[in-house]
């Protein structure tokens, strides 16, 4: 067991955390948690890219802002979508400084490209695995930083404050560790795990929005979930590979059963670069008309140098799944992808909790709306993590030495976890909230998610990372279905 103290906690090693380490005032000791490898986050998994204004000759902060409120259903949050777009290219600019390799064109500036509804080519990219790189790249940065110590394999399992200060207790290597900080910062990703298929990594189980709301900070629409339609559909593994919605933004073709176009019939003008969570509800459309749920996705008239030079991870996968994109169509059907709801913050990712950040998927800042824009996930990423970085900053004052922690440490024992909760929480949800809600599967399942909810907290189980996981798997559904009810009573439909 190890006790310890630190200015700053940051929980999660994804783009949010290691940009919110990266410009944290050197003078504060900084002590970053990765409860897997430290590239197992949904941040290595982005293809597409960072969306900003890099081009002002063809683009503007307006357009960039227009394109993102017509996505998002003009639901976002005007004021936070301002900054993101304004501060965006600061923060694109910063990564090639970090060392992060954009594709460029022959005249050396970045080519920039284009996804399903921004309405100018905007998208930073490296090849289609631009996530990998930022994140490789920042990595490496912070690991040179001697204020930062990074904890792999620790899995945060408690996190509460008492007299000013945060209190953590964190398993490594199958102890508990304990640590106290004056700050706080999550910035854990999102929830995809929740559900049966998710393009989302292993660690996206919700934790930092459990722990969150069990310290009573504001949580603002779980239900804004975002469905991607193009999950490539081989309905054999949870964690489902995406086609990036820039092989669209390039001229794809979606393709129905009878390997038919059908986008013009629902989205006559954007056809298939309309934002997300219409492709997605055209592609169910579809299904109701033909009662197929195979679909495809078209990109072989591109030519095979084109397909294998622009995106040589997704053309490599694909073809290891038994497909050619070169040639042939390839099949595919929407799944969990994003969320947009979170842990509210405000324009410097303060949440409701003082001294308790939250940054990147798991923080609400409002400026996606009902419905994320391509790309803008990173570029929130980056602006609002260093923008909690300067609010930390701003307010740091050197700390008095903390005495190690000597009480309220919970208990490690406990019962051990039945098995299947997890399961049941994710079939639930895959019943109740696929691409649009279903009000009365919602309104059936909310009761025993509540149950489950009950027995997790009060059931006396051994604190564990599995535990922790069921937890926050089962907290977030609950959330979940109770906006989806309230939704759903609210329209008169339950
Ligand atoms: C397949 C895929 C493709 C995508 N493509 C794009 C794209 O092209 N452009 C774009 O803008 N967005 C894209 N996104 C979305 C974007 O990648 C994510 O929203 C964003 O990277 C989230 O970053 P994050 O730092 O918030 O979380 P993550 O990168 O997921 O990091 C979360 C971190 O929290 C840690 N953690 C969680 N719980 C605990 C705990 N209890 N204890 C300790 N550590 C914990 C994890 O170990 C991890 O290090 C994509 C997402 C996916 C899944």
């Amino acid at each position: 067991m190890k006790y310890d103290n630190y200015d700053v906690l940051i929980v999660g090693s994804g783009v949010s955390g290691l940009y919110a380490a990266l410009n944290t005032d050197p003078a504060m000791k900084i002590l970053m948690l990765s409860k897997r490898e430290l590239t197992l986050c949904n941040s290595a998994l982005a293809q597409g890219g960072v969306a900003a204004v890099m081009d002002t000759d063809n683009d503007s902060f307006d357009l960039h802002i227009k394109d993102t409120l017509i996505a998002g259903g003009y639901k976002n949050d005007r004021g936070n979508l301002r900054i993101l777009v304004e501060q965006g290219p600061k923060d694109v600019k910063n990564l090639l400084s970090c060392g992060v390799e954009f594709d460029r064109k022959d005249d050396g500036s970045i080519d920039l490209t284009l996804e399903g509804g921004h309405s100018r080519r905007r998208i930073a990219h490296h090849k289609d695995s631009t996530g990998y790189e930022i994140v490789t790249s920042l990595i490496e940065r912070v690991k040179k930083l001697e204020n930062v110590t990074i904890l792999e394999n620790s899995h945060l399992l408690g996190l509460k404050k008492q007299d000013g200060r945060f209190y953590s207790d964190v398993m490594h290597e199958g102890t508990h560790h304990y640590y106290t900080t004056k700050t706080a910062v999550l910035a854990t990703g999102g929830i995809g795990r929740v559900y049966d298929y998710t393009t989302n990594s292993a660690i996206a189980t919700g934790d930092g929005i459990q722990f969150a709301y069990n310290m009573g900070a504001e949580i603002k629409h779980l239900s804004y979930i975002q469905f991607h339609p193009t999950a490539f559909a081989d309905k054999k593994n949870r964690e489902c590979f995406l086609v990036s919605e820039a092989v669209r933004g390039e001229g794809a073709y979606l393709l129905n059963c009878h390997k038919k176009r059908f986008m013009d019939k629902y989205e006559p003008e954007r056809k298939e670069l309309a934002p997300r969570d219409v492709v997605s509800k055209c592609i169910l459309k579809e299904q109701e008309e033909t009662g197929s749920d195979e679909f495809f996705l078209d990109i072989s008239h591109k030519g095979a140098d084109f397909i294998k030079n622009r995106f040589p991870m997704i053309y490599q996968k694909v073809l290891e799944k038994g497909y050619d994109m070169t040639k042939e169509p390839i099949p595919i059907y929407p799944c969990q992808h994003y969320l947009m709801g979170g842990i509210a913050v405000n324009g410097h990712g303060a949440t409701t909790v003082e001294g308790l950040y939250a940054a990147g998927e798991c923080a609400h800042t409002g400026v996606h709306g009902i419905n994320r824009l391509a790309s803008n996930s990173l570029l929130e990423a980056l602006v609002f993590s260093r923008l909690i970085a300067e609010d930390i900053n701003k307010k740091y004052t050197p700390d008095k030495e903390y005495a190690p922690i000597d009480a309220d440490c919970p208990s490690p024992s406990g019962k051990p976890l039945p098995s299947g909760i997890r399961t049941e929480i994710r079939h639930i949800m895959q019943k109740s909230y696929f691409v649009v809600p279903n009000y009365a599967e919602a309104e059936k399942h909310l009761a025993r998610v509540e149950e489950i909810k009950d027995m997790l907290y009060n059931g006396g189980y051994e604190l564990t990372p599995d535990y922790i996981e069921a937890k926050s798997l089962t907290t977030v559904a609950y959330i979940i279905l109770g906006e989806v009810v309230a939704e759903g009573k609210e329209k008169g439909e339950i």
